[in-house]
């Protein structure tokens, strides 16, 4: 049995219109990057290896606060722990927010959707400055493992193939004593995009902004950025097919820190 912990490497600024799709593109917030600690089993395992350091206060684009090396650190640190503690890695998807400290787990084997790694180094128009080879080239000189589909890792760890948010993204069913849980990833970034509301709510951010959000007909809300919407919806039911909408934990949901599950 595992434990599951969102550890933040940082903080990043996005508009409405990024976190649900046709929302409004002028009102900014604030989101967690985390780098994901599984416990367990004589296992340490992360998933998603964060944003890099700020220049200027932005990575591209976007405002940043802490990130990189420092914010890695930062965040094991706080479970007695350093990169190269970490057995194994496993990368939901290459974008840029989820990869920059990926060099730093020296013994770690790192898992990576086949599909995800061809279309990183080409990928469609549209989503050319998601993607930085420069932060995962180096997984060529490490012990990486190309998954094609889902997958088992070890014994309750198992790789759940999410098409959609990009072309290969993997979600993580981890097995604890609170049942199943799965880190989805960006294919749900918050709780909004998988529990639309039925009526008006204020969502939080993590500066505690509060924005209001209109309710929406359909059983799930997408995110603004995907590669095709049609897999990211089939997605959607096949992540219920993995667990309850209970135990399935958005990639960047602002609430989750300071978090541990079960
Ligand atoms: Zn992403």
């Amino acid at each position: 049995m595992y434990r599951i912990k969102p550890l933040k490497q940082g903080e990043i600024m996005a508009p409405m219109g990024v976190l649900q799709i046709l929302g409004d593109m002028s009102t900014l917030i604030v989101a967690p990057i985390y780098v994901w600690l599984i416990e367990g089993e004589n296992r340490k395992i992360i998933v998603d290896a964060g944003i890099e350091e700020p220049v200027d206060g932005f990575v591209h684009g976007f405002p940043v606060s802490g990130g990189g090396e420092e914010g890695l650190r930062k965040a094991l640190e706080s479970e007695n722990m350093k990169p190269e503690d970490i057995d194994t890695l496993i990368l939901t998807h290459l974008h840029f927010d989820h990869v920059a400290t990926t060099n730093l787990f020296h013994n770690a084997r790192v898992y990576v959707q086949k599909k995800e790694w061809e279309s990183a180094f080409n990928p469609p128009m549209h989503y050319r400055a998601t993607y930085d080879a420069n932060l995962f080239q180096c997984l060529e000189g490490m012990d990486l493992c190309l998954v094609d589909g889902d997958a088992c890792v070890a014994d309750g760890i198992e790789l759940i193939l999410l098409p959609g948010h990009t072309k290969g993204l993997q979600g993580v069913a981890v097995q604890t004593e609170g049942g199943k849980y799965l880190i989805a990833g960006d294919h749900f970034y918050s709780f909004l995009n998988l529990n639309p509301p039925k009526e008006p709510v204020k969502i939080e951010d993590l500066q505690g902004n509060k924005i209001e959000i209109q309710p929406s007909p359909i059983p799930f809300l997408p995110p603004g950025l995907h590669v095709d919407l049609s897999e990211w919806f089939d997605s959607c039911f096949k992540a219920l097919s993995v667990t309850s909408r209970k135990n399935i934990l958005p990639g960047h949901e602002p609430s989750l820190v300071g978090k541990q599950f079960p």
